[in-house]
């Protein structure tokens, strides 16, 4: 940045003088001149109030000016008025005359003021470059990628070497606070879960009268119901089917030791599943049937203002997960919830008949030859597991 600057020299002309014997009259007031003036370029003026009132004004403080220059086409009576037409740091505040740089939309003078700005490690404080994220309710915290590289608590994703490990596996950091903010108590998992569904009735509609039971368990209960669960999962809704693949009902498990918040995600997360379930249970595709639960839990925490959690899932990279989370939202946010109901709608229809069409064919088949066992493909993703009936996990009542 280049600053042009012309002084102006318009006052040195302004001098007193005494009257004489023509009649005189005031260039600003127009009154007749009978005493001293003063001479202003080519216009006599006969008071200092008057003079005041034909000087050229600063175009930052307003004062006439009787010295002062003009820069980037402005008059400024002084430095200090000047200055502040100039961009400032927004680290140190300097003003910078010369050059600036900026970053992140913000004024930067220096290298130095630059580097403050650029995001620390919060463990080993380097600068840096590449980095993970963590979302927190009270601000979002980064790590490098070696310090990322570290045991990640399982309550508050924070990465630590300062932590314990759980019988199942995982890892909860030492840090009271995130200790104290964890869900291990089933009463309490019990009354988030009814809250949670409570709001999901109101806010979208779901049914609220068939009895769900919630179980807290540790990621071992939850690989006894389901024993493929990786060790990121959070809940599950487990569905039990008569013979007949009609739904006899569904219960949700909550993993202990994450957040209040986590678990209410969850508890959305999961209704979402049921009320799917229900409503359109021959839907089969993953992407809608993740995207639509995480869509229904977004909704939830911004109703709450839990804007951290939906960060998480709007720059989570997962393909189902992830992705799916953004084609829904971005469905409803063009067309509406209505016609992202009709489109569920149309899907569950289509796949309905299909599945139909071949359990007709699988049972005239079973007619013919008794031996023909392979399950259907649609089979293996609407019943997930129909074999366990009983839950048999009991709900875990302690509370470390
Ligand atoms: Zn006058
Ligand atoms: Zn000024
Ligand atoms: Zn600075
Ligand atoms: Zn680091
Ligand atoms: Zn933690
Ligand atoms: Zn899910």
């Amino acid at each position: 940045m280049t600053i042009k600057r012309f002084f102006l020299m318009l006052l040195l002309a302004a001098s007193i003088v005494t009257f004489g014997a023509e009649k005189l009259y005031c260039g600003n007031c127009r009154k007749r001149i009978t005493g001293n003036y003063i001479n202003f370029g080519n216009i006599k003026i006969c008071s200092e109030q008057c003079l005041q009132a034909v000087l050229p004004k600063c175009s930052v403080c307003n004062q006439p000016m009787r010295s002062g220059f003009i820069a980037n086409g402005r008059r400024f009576c002084s430095e200090k008025c000047f200055e502040t037409t100039l961009p400032h740091c927004s680290v140190c505040n300097k003003v910078c005359r010369d050059s600036f740089t900026t970053f992140m939309n913000k004024i930067v003078c220096s290298d130095t003021c630059l580097n403050s700005l650029r995001p620390r490690c919060m463990i080993c404080n380097s600068l840096l470059n590449g980095y993970h994220a963590v979302f927190l309710p009270n601000g979002d915290l980064f790590f490098c990628d070696r310090c990322g590289e570290l045991p990640r608590c399982s309550g508050c994703s924070r990465p630590t070497k300062d932590y314990t490990t759980l019988p199942d596996g995982r890892k909860l950091c030492n840090d009271k606070r995130c200790r104290n903010s964890l869900v291990m108590d089933a009463k309490l998992a019990g009354s988030i879960f009814d809250s949670v569904r409570k709001r999901l009735v109101k806010q979208f509609g779901f049914k609220g009268d068939h009895p769900i039971p919630v179980y807290l368990v540790d990621l071992d209960g939850l690989r006894q119901v389901e024993p493929d669960m990786p060790e990121g999962v959070c809940g599950m809704i487990h569905n039990t089917y008569d013979e007949n693949h009609n739904l006899v009902d569904s219960s949700i498990y909550i993993v202990m030791g994450y957040s209040r918040d986590d678990v209410a995600d969850t508890c959305a997360h999961e209704l979402a599943h049921d009320d799917m379930l229900r409503r359109f249970p021959f839907i089969d595709d993953l992407k809608i049937i993740e995207g639509y639960a995480e869509y229904v839990a977004y909704n939830y925490n911004q109703h709450y203002r839990k804007f951290y959690l939906n960060r998480r899932k709007l720059y989570n990279m997962d393909p189902i997960y992830g992705d799916g989370f953004r084609e829904v939202q971005a469905f409803a946010s063009r067309y509406g919830e209505k016609a992202m109901n009709k489109f569920f709608e149309k899907r569950n229809q289509r796949v309905g008949k299909q599945v139909l069409k071949e359990l007709l064919a699988e049972q005239q088949n079973s007619g013919n030859e008794a031996a023909s066992a392979p399950g259907t493909e649609e089979q293996s993703a609407s019943d997930a597991a129909p074999e366990i009936t009983d839950a048999a996990v009991p709900v875990d009542d302690s509370d470390e």
